[in-house]
């Protein structure tokens, strides 16, 4: 705290993301990154726009990957916006479309971040709570709010929603901007970008960060029609004209581009998350029905702090969350076959 601050800072209560710690071996499990490397095509893409032409600015609207996208989703690009990670994509939302004098309704159990955007903008937040299996029912959605956002599938439950409920719930809101942020869709939900021509007030999120593999080059994008898309410009050209740098525009391209490779990893990673989850439900653990890239499991003998405290002392991370209903679960990223194994390995010294 600093007499230096201005009252918006001390009102915060930062996002905690996962650690990235320097421990040598360690099998890192807690950050849902991707364990396969970004395809070839992206290196080389990377490499061949890596030359004086950095000297220049990027190009403000990232025109060719918005249209490389809107190709992939049977979108125009200007129902296309990208952003420097989908958290910056998420932060103009909140600011452009979820604000209003009636509360915003996510879930109780979703990420954690929703409500920190919902701080920093102050916008007053209605969680509805999960069932006791951690479910949604949109049903409990039809209540007075200003607007809507669920992550499908969840996090960190892993739990998706069929299209035909997400369907039913943009379409029982008509008044209302319904966000749905499809970070982890590719492993095994459906997305909802299909809805996006006939529901005006639809926007679906995505990231590069987990079925892309580019964590670290911080890409995220929006679809929507054209009013929303717009609103997040006016957002966007008010904050920073550049949100992504030319490398990460030319490497987001090729990584759409490169179908094969995406079907390859996704597929692998869905293999290894079925092995990882018949594996822990023969050990006793509880695996809700993931169509993520994590599972999210409890062991009804052992407390979730104890067993993430175990996993860490075999450096093995995994995400702990010590909060209310969720504190006897770990959430597991699905990582190689070989990291998998090291994961349940360790479970077994601990059990
Ligand atoms: C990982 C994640 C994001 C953020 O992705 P970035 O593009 O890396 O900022 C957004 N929403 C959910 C639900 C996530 O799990």
């Amino acid at each position: 705290m600093s007499r230096f601050w201005s009252s918006a800072v001390h009102d915060l209560e930062p996002y905690v993301a996962g650690e990235q710690p320097k421990i040598p071996g360690l099998v890192k499990l807690n950050t849902n990154e991707n364990p396969f490397g970004p395809s070839p095509r992206v290196l080389e893409a990377i490499a061949a726009a890596s030359d004086d032409r950095l000297r220049l600015y990027p190009d403000p609207s990232s025109s060719r990957l918005r249209e490389t996208l809107a190709r992939n989703f049977g979108l125009e690009a200007e129902q296309v916006f990208v952003g420097n990670g989908s958290d910056e994509v998420l932060a103009f939302t909140f600011a452009a479309l979820l604000k209003h004098d009636k509360p915003l309704l996510c879930s109780d159990i979703t990420y954690s971040f929703y409500k920190t955007y919902a701080r920093l903008f102050e916008i007053t937040v209605d969680e509805v709570p999960v069932d006791d299996a951690m479910r949604i029912h949109i049903g409990d959605y039809d209540r007075p709010c200003g607007a809507i956002i669920l992550a499908n599938p969840n996090a960190p439950t892993g739990i998706a929603l069929p299209l035909s409920e997400i369907e039913a719930l943009v379409a029982s809101h008509p008044d209302q901007v319904v966000v749905i942020d499809e970070a982890y869709v590719d492993f095994g939900a459906e997305t909802a970008a299909s809805l996006i021509p006939r529901y005006e007030n639809l926007l679906v999120v995505h990231t590069f960060s987990k079925s892309r593999s580019l964590a670290g080059l911080r890409i995220g994008f929006a679809l929507g029609q054209r009013s929303l898309i717009e609103a997040l410009e006016r957002m966007k050209d008010s904050f920073n004209s550049y949100p992504l740098d030319t490398l990460a525009q030319a490497a987001a391209t090729a990584a759409v581009e490169d179908k094969a490779w995406f079907k390859q990893t996704r597929d692998q990673i869905i293999a290894n998350r079925d092995m990882v989850t018949g594996a822990l439900k023969a050990r006793g653990f509880e695996v809700l029905p993931s169509s993520a890239n994590f599972v999210f499991t409890r062991h009804p003998a052992h407390q979730g702090a104890d067993l993430a405290r175990g996993l860490r002392e075999r450096a093995v991370l995994i995400r702990h969350f010590a909060k209310p209903r969720i504190s006897d679960f770990l959430r597991v990223t699905i990582g190689t076959a070989e990291e998998c194994h090291q994961f349940l390995t360790a479970i077994d010294q601990i059990i």
